[in-house]
């Protein structure tokens, strides 16, 4: 029986092969396994959430939608292997935060507001912890060419998705309104 560390650890790596050649959209172009290992910080370290399923999901959570290049695969396929090596648990928390790409972009942003209430409590704290290291990153790192109204917008759409899932975590809330203050 594997330990939850080891998981845990199972699940880093995985997210690391994911996204092996993938970057951030900041000028520098970090790379993206940045992004999920914040998630995990934001919610182990100072949220302190122990919940496994949700530090593995949140590893995981950009897996689905992001992957591309030789790793690509798919999605049906990697829906199974997630569920495989990581079960059923996080896998509903990862398609919970996963969008179809299938729809227009405005759509996609308005189906989160949408679907924010009907997810599991550890989809919620995921999403949470997402919009947290977003927010964080605009207003540290900015996508490169983002308009000032660009970033505004982006704070008001992520303030919208969260205040849908309001208490789900009193302590990640308040990280995300202070990561929201920072605009
Ligand atoms: P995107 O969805 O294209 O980009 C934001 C996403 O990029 C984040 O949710 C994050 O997703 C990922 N990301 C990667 N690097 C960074 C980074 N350094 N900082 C923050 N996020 C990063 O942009 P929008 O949210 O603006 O969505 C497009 C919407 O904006 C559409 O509705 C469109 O109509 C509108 N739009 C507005 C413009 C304007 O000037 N006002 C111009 C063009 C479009 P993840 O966590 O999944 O990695
Ligand atoms: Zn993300």
């Amino acid at each position: 029986m594997p330990t939850d560390t080891n998981k845990l650890v199972r699940a880093l790596h995985y997210a690391t092969e994911q996204h092996r050649n993938q970057r951030r959209k900041d000028e520098a172009a970090s790379p993206y396994i940045n992004h999920p290992i914040s998630l995990l910080h934001i919610l182990n370290v100072e949220a302190g959430i122990e919940d496994n399923n949700v530090l593995i999901a949140a590893l995981l959570h950009d897996v689905i939608e992001d992957c591309s290049g030789p790793h690509q695969m798919h999605i049906q396929l990697r829906r199974e292997e997630i569920r495989e090596q990581f079960g059923d648990t996080v896998l509903s928390f990862v398609e919970a935060v996963t969008d179809d790409k299938g729809l227009p972009k405005a759509e996609r942003k308005q189906a989160q507001v949408d679907h924010a209430a009907h997810i599991p409590h550890g989809a919620k704290l995921v999403k949470i912890a997402d919009k947290t290291a977003n927010l964080r990153d605009i207003a540290n790192y900015p996508p490169a060419n983002w308009s000032p109204e660009r970033k505004t917008e982006y704070f008001a759409w992520a303030k919208q998705v969260v205040d849908v899932v309001r208490g789900s975590h009193a302590g990640l809330e308040a990280l995300f309104d202070q990561a929201h203050g920072q605009q």
